[in-house]
């Protein structure tokens, strides 16, 4: 590669896995950890530079010196959790992704409207709680992995329990099934959807409960909980990969007609739940890596089929703006703000 363009990304989430896809397509690396983790980044052989803060949410101060180099930025889950719209949209350092779809993907509503537009199947949402008919949970906006949802069985739960929410919340119907975690990467260059891995999520301690018999529950004051704590592979029944494959193609192709042509681009992931009947309810798109690409650092059954080598999502990412740097096309592969 002609230009020597150094990775970076904030040291948590998937940053490992990002920077050693990185590291071995051959960029530099640079990882923004803060007082506690700063130890841990430098003691890996492929972090090329560790730059520390105190807190994340300071890395915005940090935007002018980096301007200054060839940095791209990888974001992952703690940039949405850290950050705020306004701090992601006024970085102006080279990008990889799209930011117009953070306000598809940040808004309940627009969210939903951009995934049933793709026609994907989505859980009933009811207005109040007077509207209530069956079992559904109640997810408190921009909460971070499942913290703060609350199972509830029916309209007369719902009033015995709605003076404990104090944030503004979505009712959904609850969906019984499984839980599947579908991460995806579109390639803009080659115009290719790929399917990376799939998990699901370990969460405490909604998963659990079912160790103990519904019968031995009764009287115990236990809820469920649904904050993610881990991730486990699953391989999907290969008939119904078509399905799983044409949902990502459905949300890549509405995205451009939403959020500008580039639409959505790189890694993403549909969060899914699979009732008996085999159908897809879809709970949430998010648009880039998610930690669930963890399990895969040294690839998935499933990109193995497409590469023979060890390729996970992180790496996965690094080998797009590589090809883009080599064939000239690095804007095709950032964000439009990004300043080259
Ligand atoms: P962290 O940097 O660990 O605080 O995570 C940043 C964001 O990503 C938070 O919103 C977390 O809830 C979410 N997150 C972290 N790890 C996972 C995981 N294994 N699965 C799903 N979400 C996660
Ligand atoms: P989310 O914030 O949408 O990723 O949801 C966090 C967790 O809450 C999921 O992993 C599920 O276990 C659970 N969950 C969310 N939406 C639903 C739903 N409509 N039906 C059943 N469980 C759900």
């Amino acid at each position: 590669m002609n230009r020597p363009y150094t990775i970076a990304t904030l040291g948590s989430h998937s940053a490992l896995q990002i920077l050693k896809g990185a590291h071995d397509e051959g960029f530099r690396t640079l990882a923004i950890a803060n007082r506690d983790t700063e130890r841990l980044y430098r003691s890996f052989l492929f972090v090329d530079e560790v730059i520390g803060i105190d807190r994340y949410q300071d890395f915005p101060n940090l935007i002018g010196e980096l301007q200054k180099r060839k940095i791209i930025i990888v974001p992952h889950g703690s940039f949405v959790a850290y950050l705020s719209l306004e701090e992601h949209k006024r970085m102006t350092i080279p990008y990889f992704g799209n930011k117009a779809v953070l306000d598809w993907e940040a808004s309940r509503e627009l969210q939903r409207d951009w995934l049933s537009r793709a026609g994907l199947k989505l859980p009933r949402q009811f207005r109040g709680g007077s509207e209530i008919d069956r079992p559904v949970i109640v997810k408190l906006y921009g909460a971070a992995g499942g913290k703060g949802y609350m199972f509830i069985r029916d309209a007369a739960d719902f009033e015995a329990r709605a003076s404990d929410l104090k944030e503004a919340y979505i009712i959904q119907e609850y969906i019984i099934g499984v839980p599947l975690y579908i991460h995806y990467f579109y390639s803009p260059l080659e115009n290719k959807l790929e399917i990376m891995s799939m998990d699901r999520r370990y969460e405490t301690n909604v998963d659990s409960l079912g160790r103990i018999p519904a019968n031995a529950q009764e009287g115990m004051d236990v809820s469920p909980s649904y904050v993610v704590v881990g991730n486990s592979p699953v391989s999907l029944r290969e008939s119904m990969l078509a399905e799983a494959y044409r949902m990502g193609e459905d949300v890549v192709r509405v995205s451009k007609e939403i959020c500008g042509p580039k639409g959505l681009f790189g890694a993403f992931c549909i969060e899914t739940i699979i009732t008996p009947d085999m159908q897809f309810y879809v709970m949430e798109i998010s648009a880039r890596i998610v930690a669930g690409t963890n399990l895969f650092i040294d690839g998935s059954p499933y990109s193995y089929l497409n590469y023979s080598e060890p390729m996970s999502t992180g790496r996965r990412i690094a080998r797009e703006l590589k090809n883009a740097l080599l064939t000239k096309n690095l804007r095709f592969v950032l964000d439009d703000s990004s300043v080259l």
